[in-house]
């Protein structure tokens, strides 16, 4: 049933004709990032905005001498327009089931469609699919979407239409999940909720490892499917090795390794709720293992575990959101290789990420670097690692690569 968390009419005109949105003018100079298929307006670059806009609304953007540039939702804040379009089309229906349809398209070419060890990607990927502020991640028959943009959460309706059509086989719930990943300042607030069927939790598998997901309960969309490639690589690297999970959540890392033939795997997260999914996930693949699981703090569980892991991964969350918190985070990202490059066992590796989107691939390696110098030990790096291809980064936004790994040999 649609309609239960939808309170706001969809933006768009239904009507399949050249788009008559309100006209926003740039700044002479301002059109050159659009130019470069760059997705974002800064409100800097506005000089002017042609009658009254609503928050979330479609707008078509000019350059200062009246050409069209392109279409998208705008925003109050600094980036004032999400562009969806540099055609001058028609953002209707037909243009959800195309580009929902175009996203789907490179799943199935990637073999991630049916097939019969991995039943859930991530099917948009926000601006690395043309659809900035949109996540649609699906879990074998649910889908869960997940708005950062209040024209994409107006939207909605448009965007569950697009997944009715073209998964209408497989298709059996959308969860709406955007309470917290609207802008916070927002007059519009979204709520959670069920916007077809009802499905409140559900198993899937991935590269043949079974988990429960609880989209409902769980952090972000309920799982994170970013670590799927990096989860096989560690499994390959696990037989017989005592492996130590830091930030387990739903304990991905450590089936894998459990999978791959670890002899003694030990999970560690500060969160009750995510130890107890990953006991299940364990227990959902392995009716008997040697997996212990510690509800602590990953600083000072390192501290103490000096000798005791061939393997350790580090995967911890956004140390930082907002580029003011870069120091700090680096800082963070420092101390903890640092941590666990002292306490992997000689001949041992560390799988070690950031998914911090402020975070460049340079700052990170520079962090892991300054942390393996405080650690006085020999390190070589044998894999640079990052997000899978159903995470597919623009090539005219180069933010969307926000995952980086290093899977380090420490002699
Ligand atoms: N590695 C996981 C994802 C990690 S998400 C996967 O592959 O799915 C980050 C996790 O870190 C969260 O579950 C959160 O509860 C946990 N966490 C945050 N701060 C922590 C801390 N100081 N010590 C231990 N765990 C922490």
């Amino acid at each position: 049933m649609l309609g239960c968390v939808l309170k706001y009419i969809p933006n768009w005109n239904m009507k399949n004709e050249m788009n008559k949105y309100p006209r926003v003018i740039l700044k002479s100079g301002k059109e050159q990032s659009l130019q470069r298929f760059h997705p974002w307006v800064f409100s800097g670059a506005i000089k002017e905005i042609e009658g009254s806009v609503v928050e979330g609304e479609g707008v078509s953007v000019y350059t200062n001498k009246g050409e069209f540039l392109a279409s998208g939702h705008y925003q109050i804040g600094s980036i004032a327009i999400r562009i969806l379009s540099f055609d001058n089309i028609s953002i209707d229906q037909n243009f959800w089931n195309d580009t929902i349809g175009k996203a789907l398209q490179l799943r199935k070419s990637l073999g991630l469609y049916d097939n019969q060890n991995t039943n859930a990607f991530r099917l948009v990927h926000g601006e690395g699919d043309g659809l900035p502020g949109l996540i649609i991640d699906l879990y074998n028959d649910t889908a869960v979407v997940q708005m950062h943009s209040i024209g994409m959460y107006r939207d909605q309706e448009f965007v569950a239409n697009a997944l009715k059509f073209l998964l209408s086989k497989r298709l059996k719930s959308i969860y709406s999940k955007s309470e917290s990943t609207m802008p916070f300042k927002s007059k519009v607030k979204a709520s959670d909720g069920f916007i077809f069927g009802g499905e409140s939790s559900g198993e899937i598998i991935e590269n043949a490892c079974r988990f429960n997901i609880d989209w409902v309960k769980g952090q972000k969309t309920g799982f994170f499917l970013d670590q799927r490639d990096n989860r096989k690589l560690l499994g390959e690297y696990s037989k017989n090795k005592a492996v130590l999970n830091m930030f387990a959540y739903t304990g991905g890392f450590s089936v894998y390794a459990l999978n791959g033939g670890a002899s003694l795997v030990h999970s560690v997260d500060s969160s009750t709720p995510a130890i107890e999914m990953a006991n299940k996930n364990v227990a959902l693949n392995f009716p008997s293992s040697n997996h212990t699981s510690y509800t602590e703090d990953a600083f000072r569980f390192l501290a103490n575990a000096e000798g005791m892991y061939d393997i350790i991964i580090l995967d911890p969350p956004a140390f930082a959101k907002h580029n003011d918190a870069l120091r700090n985070a680096l800082q963070g990202y420092k101390k903890l290789n640092a941590l666990g490059i002292e306490q992997v066992k000689p001949g041992g590796l560390i799988f070690t990420f950031s998914c911090s989107q402020v975070v460049s691939k340079n700052d990170f390696r520079l962090a892991v670097f300054s942390g393996a110098a405080l650690a006085r030990r020999k390190v070589r790096i044998l894999h640079q690692v990052t997000q899978p291809a159903d995470h597919p980064v623009n090539i005219y936004h180069p933010e969307g690569e926000y995952l980086k790994g290093l899977v380090l040999f420490v002699e």
